[in-house]
């Protein structure tokens, strides 16, 4: 008797002289696509379940990376302040100093003298100094905000930056702070800062959740032979 897949009918064969493969899909794979499409196939071969698989697969990794690209786009919604006493009321743990020493270019004395041609727009604006030392910023901040989040913090306080200059005429930006966790930070976030900050975290949790799916780990089930497309 034939093995045949479930789902299709199609005979299951690793092929021949003249007969050409058509494996089945483990029932890690199926279950992946299950978990992914909500469907309730039985059984997947090669010919009926390509598509479905594939389709699965790239799916979850386009949604990965849309989540990643937001969490990239809006570090600033992770909570960072300047105060480095947290408000009354507050439940603070402290977790750990974060730094971060970025160097930004070379030429920091020779474009200094052209701070304000920037302001009238003289000076190529993705060139300029300013330009420089505001992405040097946003790199340092993401440093910080790494860091944090790989602390378990929730927030940095008492955020201090420096701006100085190296030996061979590159700017630096050194941005340091303390990681916290804030169990009430519903308490002392105004709402809008509040709600940016919960998408953050939950478009931050979906790559997680996503790598582990993809990883084989879903429905609390390890299925290390998912990742093969
Ligand atoms: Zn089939």
């Amino acid at each position: 008797m034939n093995d045949t897949c479930s789902n299709c009918d199609a005979e299951i064969s690793d092929g021949g002289f003249l007969k050409t493969p058509n494996r089945r899909y483990s029932a890690r794979q199926v279950s992946f696509v299950n978990f992914v499409t909500d469907a309730s196939y039985p059984d997947l071969c090669e010919k009926c379940g390509d598509a479905e698989y594939r389709g699965a697969v790239i799916g979850t990794k386009a949604q990965r990376e849309e989540c990643r690209q937001y969490v990239q786009d809006h570090i600033v919604d992770f909570p960072m302040m300047t105060i480095s006493q947290v408000p009354p009321g507050a439940r603070c743990r402290i977790k750990s100093m974060v730094t971060a020493n970025v160097t930004v270019g070379t030429g920091f004395f020779n474009e200094l003298s052209q701070g304000f041609s920037d302001m009238f727009g003289a000076t190529n604006v993705a060139t300029g100094m300013a330009f420089k030392v505001n992405s040097g910023e946003a790199t340092a901040r993401s440093v910080l905000v790494e860091k944090a989040i790989a602390m378990g913090a929730n927030c940095v306080i008492g955020v201090d930056i420096d701006y100085g200059t190296t030996n061979n005429n590159a700017a630096t930006v050194n941005m340091q702070g303390t990681a916290v966790v804030i169990e009430n930070l519903e308490n002392i976030l105004s709402d809008d800062v509040l709600e940016r900050f919960r998408v953050f975290e939950e478009k931050r949790g979906r790559v997680q959740e996503i790598s582990r799916w993809l990883a084989g780990d879903f429905e609390g089930v390890a299925v290390p032979d998912v990742e093969t497309v």
